[in-house]
């Protein structure tokens, strides 16, 4: 029988700046069902990139001396390189500058499209931060109020999208959970944007105004608008304008990750061009929060951007993973401090598991242990660790899917306070490791899609399931 496939995919990250943490975060996540659905021995694709195209970034280009090409080359390569330093397992990356893989998924959309775009002279306010036409509702004091920009006043003509005509099918959609969005309280917000009314979009820019992006098919004069061309990036990856057997295998998307903020663009426009070319929607979007820092906003002008490669070089990789997904809710706002870092760090991995792994495998080790059967206890306690872990996951909250890790591991701890192992000889210390190696090697296993370098080393210190070959390694978290 053929496998089960699941389609996951980050947003593409908009290239006007290095990587951030909101962004690790949002990857880290993805990266956790990607492989845990591995696990579940699915065909899985994990899809991420880069979004090249805008104003915003042509403009941050010139802010820097170097043509939109150089830059994005540059920011789009940092980018790539967060799969190395973040144990990321996508399976490819798409880059919206891509000539020969995205771009004639992107026109082949747009003529696809026809029936619903029509040509309109528009007068209206452009916010370059959000590279979306506003209105009064998001200004305060004539100002964007998530960017604290004045916008543009636009005149010009240009396509327009009818999104209005779809309206009823994405409410339909999104109220129905056909296209589940998940947490509960942003399905909320979207279903009362619906309700306002939907209005047509613009859909193109005067190309003498925006020459960074894709030209319209048989209109020179008119760049493609840079989310019509970014959100095609879900069916370009996989070949649609070539009508690839990866795309017949894998679309739709199982899961779209994406931040709260460019959630309209997913729930709302992506769905109606997706209606429009008579394709089956997207089945759910996680979206995650923001991460402060000190509970500020993080940005550029605060000066408080946490870099993700500075933290791995100073704590490892599995150690940030680790607190992106336990710290920060996961469709929640979080904070970010070095000391809830350092705190996490100390107490949760090298007090916690860390030392757990290190006395359990001494002591295994010196006895000479080579089977791992578990009393009746002790695999009640595993057997309940596991189905709390699986609904967690199933509901998307892997902070829930750790905490019931680290119950086990003070399940663990307890018990060795308990039985003194260190009192105990012969047949009597053989039951009390053997118990708690049961115990190590599913919370090793339950670490996979999480910790995977952890889990593996864990693993691989304790032989085989079959047969252990126990091998105590170096410290898999030493103390800060
Ligand atoms: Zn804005």
């Amino acid at each position: 029988m053929a496998k089960k496939k699941f389609y996951i995919t980050t947003s593409i990250a908009y290239t006007n700046a290095s990587p951030h943490c909101g962004f690790a975060l949002e990857i880290i996540q993805a990266d956790v069902l990607a492989r845990y659905h591995r696990i579940l021995d699915e065909e899985v694709f994990f899809l991420t990139g880069t979004d090249e195209h805008g104003a915003k970034i042509a403009k941050a280009a010139e802010a820097a001396g170097k043509s939109p090409k150089q830059f994005t080359d540059e920011i789009s390569a940092k980018f790539r390189s967060l799969k190395q330093a973040l144990s990321l397992s996508n399976d490819d990356f798409i880059r919206t500058t891509d000539q020969e893989k995205h771009w004639p998924t992107a026109r082949k959309v747009w003529t696809e499209l026809q029936k619903d775009i029509y040509k309109k002279k528009y007068e209206g306010l452009y916010c370059v931060g959000c590279e979306a036409f506003i209105t009064n509702k998001d200004l305060k004091d004539g100002k964007c109020i998530m960017h604290q920009k004045e916008p543009e006043m636009i005149k010009e003509e240009n396509y327009f999208f009818k999104l209005s005509k779809y309206e009823n099918e994405i409410q339909e959609a999104i109220e129905t959970d056909k296209l589940k969005i998940i947490p509960q309280v942003r399905k909320n917000e979207m279903l009362s944007f619906i309700k306002k009314g939907l209005k047509d979009i613009s859909f193109s820019r005067q190309r003498k105004d925006l020459q960074w992006g894709i030209p319209v098919p048989d209109d020179e004069d008119q760049t493609i608008y840079v989310w019509a061309d970014a959100l095609t990036n879900y069916l370009s990856a996989l070949g649609y304008a070539q009508e690839s057997d990866k795309f017949k295998k894998f679309w739709p998307a199982d899961v779209h990750c994406v931040g709260k903020d460019i959630l309209r663009f997913h729930a709302i426009i992506w769905p109606g061009i997706l209606l429009s070319l008579g394709l089956p929607l997207p089945k759910s979007i996680l979206v995650h929060g923001f991460i402060g820092v000190n509970n500020q906003k993080m940005s550029k002008s605060l000066g408080n951007v946490i870099d993700p490669f500075e933290l791995v070089d100073k704590y490892g990789t599995d150690a940030v993973r680790y607190f992106l997904l336990r710290e920060i809710p996961t469709t929640a706002d979080g904070d970010f401090t070095y000391e809830k870092f350092e705190k996490r760090y100390n107490g949760d991995l090298a007090a916690g598991l860390g030392n757990l792994t290190a006395r359990i495998l001494t002591m295994a080790e010196k006895k000479g242990i080579k089977t791992m059967s578990p009393e009746k206890e002790f695999s009640k306690e595993t057997d309940k660790t596991w189905e709390d872990y699986y609904q967690a996951i199933q509901d998307f909250k892997f902070s829930e899917a750790l905490i019931a890790v680290w119950d086990l591991i003070g399940y663990c701890d307890r018990y060795i306070e308990k039985q003194q192992p260190w009192k105990s000889e012969g047949k009597e210390l053989e039951k009390i490791l053997s118990n708690l190696l049961f115990a190590l090697a599913d919370i090793a296993k339950m670490l996979k899609p999480f910790l995977p370098e952890t889990s593996e080393k864990i693993l691989q210190q304790m032989g085989t399931k079959e047969k252990l070959n126990i091998k105590r390694g170096e410290l898999l978290f030493p103390k800060l």
